[in-house]
């Protein structure tokens, strides 16, 4: 958190100032109101209507102050939050595909709502407020002693007093916002679930369990959340308490120095304000410090800083290396193993399919290709050079990968080919006329402007990956991962896009299929069948690729 107040210092200067101006202008209108009230004392009637006037005047500047001071803050606190939103965007960038996908989307979703506006409220408004009630305490302790000593060291004492009691609680309030913080994130991740799986839940009649999901999910979150604000709830009583035994012993010192003639009578009506500016002060400020013990783990999921990295740059396409060659590959999945001594060798502008039966890991060779599961056993070499060398970023320079099941933004199918990118409308045509997107487009009022829904639920299966073909192909990396990423079209249109990638000279093919007829294996430049991984009753595991072309 100090972190950003830090390099925010000019944008946190000027609520700041404009507070220590309301609260100044506050403690300003209590010395006049015991001049107001000391010439009433005094039967001095026009001292008393000049006074009143100028703590009326007193108190319009003050409220103008403080709602400007609100307006700058909110404006601060608009700013602070973007911040660490951006720097929650580059934390998740830098995360490798395994430690991305450990975690659930729900949670990275709670991280960029839930999480900030605890930010704001523990955090933000905290200091704000720590701030102002600072400059409130030191002004009132000024306005005291301008009445006498006593009254300062009394202000002093009670300090003292208020600023210890919260150490006391700080560790408990830091775990207990840890908590919350999790629960939210395992809530809203189970939350996301069951909205995503709405249509499967309500085709099997289980609305039932859409609704006790939804609110074990919704209680998750409230009892963490609850027994941090029932301890916050407490401790604001205990502060509150002291804080208040503090004020009446207050009054009485003043009440004593009055009758001894050591400060005006008109000073006892303020002075129990000015020393409620200190008392409640103290009690708000430790109240506040409680609560930013509280917001510091919502900070702790940020690892990068914008000024700590470069800005990440869309990536061009690169020229491909001649050779990938993957020689005595080894995978596990934790105890489970897929890939056993596994050999492929993919040379530049080669068509290479990879068959077999589900399960057998074809998926797992291209997300090896692609650098996705960085601990393998063999070697995997691009041009010679081990695939380890290279970022999954560098990697990702060369290839486009075709999944197997195809993610839409929800905007439109050009904005989904082209991801922003200005593309000449030649190359556009040619990625549409290669995917065979050009006949679904003709039928189609609105083009390449159709919303294509959330996920594209407004587009069949096929359509949907046409559109990914024709986004892989106009991004023209020149090694094409395609992942059964023909398989939800009908056999007429997958011949035709197969067809164009086949024929395409300057591309790298590596394409995923467990359909492919014995015309179509001839036309690869070799066709690797995989076989499952058999356990013999020695335990010993066998696997091998059978190049069939
Ligand atoms: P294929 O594409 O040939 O159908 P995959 O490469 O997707 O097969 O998967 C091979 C095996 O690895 C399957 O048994 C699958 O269940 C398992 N598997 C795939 N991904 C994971 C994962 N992330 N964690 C654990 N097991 C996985
Ligand atoms: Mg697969």
């Amino acid at each position: 958190m100090s972190y950003y107040l830090k390099k925010n210092w000019k944008l946190i200067f000027w609520p700041c100032f404009l507070g220590l101006m309301a609260q100044s202008a506050y403690v300003i209108i209590q010395l006049m109101m015991m001049q107001s009230f000391q010439a009433a004392f005094e039967l001095d009637l026009s001292g008393f209507i000049q006074w009143t006037s100028a703590c009326i005047g007193g108190y319009i500047a003050y409220f103008g102050l403080a709602a400007i001071a609100g307006a700058l803050e909110a404006n601060a606190k608009r700013k602070l939050n973007n911040q660490v939103r951006h720097d929650l965007y580059l934390t998740l960038l830098q995360k490798k595909h395994p430690e991305y996908h450990s975690q659930d989307n729900g949670v990275y979703i709670s991280w960029l709502t839930t999480n900030i506006k605890q930010i704001d409220s523990l955090g933000w408004t905290s200091f704000f407020s720590i701030f102002n009630q600072l400059i409130m305490i030191i002004c009132c302790v000024a306005a005291l002693l301008s009445l006498d000593w006593v009254m300062l060291a009394f202000g002093l004492v009670s300090a003292a007093i208020m600023l210890s009691v919260p150490k006391l609680f700080t560790k408990q309030m830091e775990k207990l916002g840890q908590t919350c913080a999790n629960a939210e994130a395992q809530g809203l991740s189970h939350i996301k679930d069951i909205l995503s799986g709405f249509d499967v839940l309500r085709a099997f009649g289980r609305t039932n369990r859409f609704i006790n999901e939804g609110d074990s999910a919704s209680d998750e979150m409230e009892k963490a959340c609850c027994k941090l604000k029932t301890s916050q709830g407490f401790i604001t009583c205990g502060v509150g308490v002291i804080s208040v035994c503090l004020q009446f012993l207050q009054q009485i010192v003043t009440v004593f120095l009055a009758i001894q003639g050591r400060i005006i009578i008109g000073a006892i009506s303020s002075a129990s304000n000015l020393t409620a500016g200190i008392t409640n002060g103290l009690s708000s400020v430790a109240n506040s410090r409680i609560s930013i013990a509280a917001a510091k783990p919502y900070f702790e999921n940020i690892t990068v800083h914008a000024e700590d990295v470069l800005p990440p740059k869309d990536l061009t396409a690169e020229t491909s290396c001649n050779t990938i060659s993957m020689e005595n590959v080894s995978f596990f999945y934790d105890d489970k193993q897929v890939l056993d001594n596994q050999s492929f060798i993919f040379e530049k502008g080669g068509k290479y399919a990879l068959t077999g039966p589900s399960g057998c890991g074809k998926s797992t060779v291209l997300k090896l290709l692609l650098g996705w599961l960085p601990k393998y056993q063999g070697f995997i070499h691009f041009d010679g050079k081990n695939a380890s060398d290279f970022t999954p970023e560098q990697l990702l320079q060369q290839m486009s990968y075709i999944e197997q099941d195809v993610y839409l933004f929800n905007t439109t199918i050009r904005d989904n080919i082209t991801l922003g990118i200005d593309f000449s409308d030649e190359m556009l045509k040619r990625a549409i006329k290669d995917s065979s997107l050009d006949g679904d487009l003709a039928n189609m009022p609105l083009g390449l402007d159709t919303p294509v829904g959330e996920n594209g639920s407004n587009l069949s299966g096929g359509q949907k990956q046409r559109v990914a073909i024709a986004r892989a192909l106009i991004h023209n990396r020149s090694i094409l991962l395609v992942d059964e990423g023909t398989s939800a079209l009908d056999q007429k249109n997958a011949d035709i896009v197969e067809q164009s990638l086949l024929d395409n000279p300057n591309l790298t093919l590596i394409l995923v299929s467990h359909h492919l007829t014995q015309k179509r294996k001839a036309q690869f430049t070799k066709v690797y069948e995989l076989k499952p991984i058999t356990v013999s009753p020695e335990n010993v595991s066998k696997q091998e690729a059978v190049s069939v072309f």
